[in-house]
């Protein structure tokens, strides 16, 4: 059989993890990797890699290589909720962050590494399709339009984060806005990440998280349908005033305010067809209540490449079983943690719930409710001892 000639648009975690899995099975596979920015790029992101997303990297085998760079660790993490209960909570699990100018960067040089092209700066305008056969709503995906020109391909696989240009899911979109920003010279603990589940935040929640060289990034995350939705800027500022005037008094902040909307699911929409496939956030998988995206964004990478490699010809694509059958694993992995994450939000945001969150600190039911956020918040099951 040929090797195929597969274009994967968008170099984010779950583009650049698909295209390496890809060539680690298919060494012989002809793999474009394009994104519309120059790399290394900014990305509005709060870096956080949790237990879940080190085990994604642990199974790319790239995992040891990373902890030997530039990364930081969290050890501890501050959580306040709505009702005010505090909590520091330690995990005994490891928890990085690894800023997304370089991790993004290194995830696409380890694909170049093993074959892959990268075409930087490169957006792609449209998905190329041949015309729909009878009864069908569209045609068979043949390639990609790029601002220079077409891309031919037996396989486009979309990773090009949220909102996609290139979904075909059609349910209506549930949106987190974000707005952020980094800081150096605060005063916050080392090592340490905070959540604060302030009640203007709708269910979500202020962070703090330390990234390497001693700077801290600082953001909000609230959904679209929250009456602040509108002021972020504003509201940003206040919360910094009221959680960590102290903390951030004479630090310089490193350029200006930025947001990204993320999209949020509980249930899953199309994955792929034929002849596309659909990986990260390009298709919804990140996690409600936590936003947690970069390990979704790897483990569908990884899963993508498996289907790529056990199920798909340069001839007549996927089959209808394959892609089913990946559609239900993917459903299986990742819904039960998405309805926990809803379920999380929709306790946080309810009036009944609420008034117990100082309750929430007290000494006997602290470690069920450590265990709980940890769950929320990425920690993988440990192994027994
Ligand atoms: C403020 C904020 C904080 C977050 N914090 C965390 C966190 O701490 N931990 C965590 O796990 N998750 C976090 N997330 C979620 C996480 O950032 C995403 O889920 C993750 O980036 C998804 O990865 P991806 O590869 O699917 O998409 P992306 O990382 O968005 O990558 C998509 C890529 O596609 C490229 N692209 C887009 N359109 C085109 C086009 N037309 N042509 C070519 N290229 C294109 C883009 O340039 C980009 O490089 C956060 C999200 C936000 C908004």
């Amino acid at each position: 059989m040929r090797a195929p000639k597969i274009i994967v648009v968008g170099a984010g975690p779950s583009g650049a993890s698909c295209a390496l899995a890809i060539l680690q099975r298919m060494p012989r596979a002809e793999l474009l990797l394009l994104d519309k920015s120059s790399y290394p790029r900014v990305k509005v992101c709060g870096s956080g890699l949790s237990p879940h997303a080190l085990n994604q990297l642990e199974r790319l085998g790239i995992k040891q290589a990373l902890a030997r760079e530039t990364r930081a660790s969290i050890t501890s993490l501050r959580t306040i909720g709505p009702g005010g209960g505090e909590l520091v909570i330690r995990s005994g699990q490891e928890a990085w962050v690894y800023p997304r100018v370089e991790f993004d960067h290194r995830l696409v040089r380890e694909a170049v590494a093993r074959g892959a092209e990268f075409r930087e700066g490169t957006k792609v305008t449209e998905l190329l399709r041949d015309d729909p056969g009878p009864g069908e709503a569209r045609g068979t995906v043949r390639g990609v339009q790029t601002r220079s020109g077409a891309l031919e391909a037996d396989l486009v696989i979309c990773a090009d984060g949220s909102p996609s240009r290139f979904s075909i899911d059609a349910r209506p979109r549930t949106t987190i806005q974000t707005i952020m920003a980094w800081y150096r010279g605060a005063g916050f603990t080392p090592e340490r990440a905070w959540m604060v589940w302030d009640r203007a935040l709708a269910g979500y929640y202020f962070w703090v998280f330390p990234e390497p060289g001693g700077v801290f990034n600082v953001g909000l995350t609230i959904p679209e349908d929250a009456p602040d939705v509108r002021r972020l800027k504003p509201l940003f500022r206040e919360l910094c005033d009221q959680y960590c005037a102290r903390e951030l008094a004479g630090a310089e902040q490193l350029g200006r305010l930025r947001g990204h909307p993320a999209v949020v699911t509980n249930s899953l929409g199309p994955l792929s067809e034929p002849r596309a496939l659909w990986v990260g956030e390009a298709a919804r998988l990140v996690m409600p209540g936590s936003v947690e995206g970069i390990g979704f964004a790897l483990a569908s990478g990884l899963r993508g490449a498996d289907l790529v490699h056990e199920h798909f010809s340069p001839y007549h694509g996927f089959s209808a079983l394959a892609r089913r059958r990946h559609q239900l694993a993917t459903a299986r992995e990742v819904l039960p943690k998405f309805w926990a994450g809803h379920a999380f939000v929709q306790a946080v945001r309810s009036p009944v719930v609420r008034p117990l969150g100082r309750a929430l600190s007290s000494r006997r039911i602290k470690p069920l409710v450590d265990q709980a956020l940890l769950k929320l918040l990425g920690q993988e099951q440990r192994a027994a001892s």
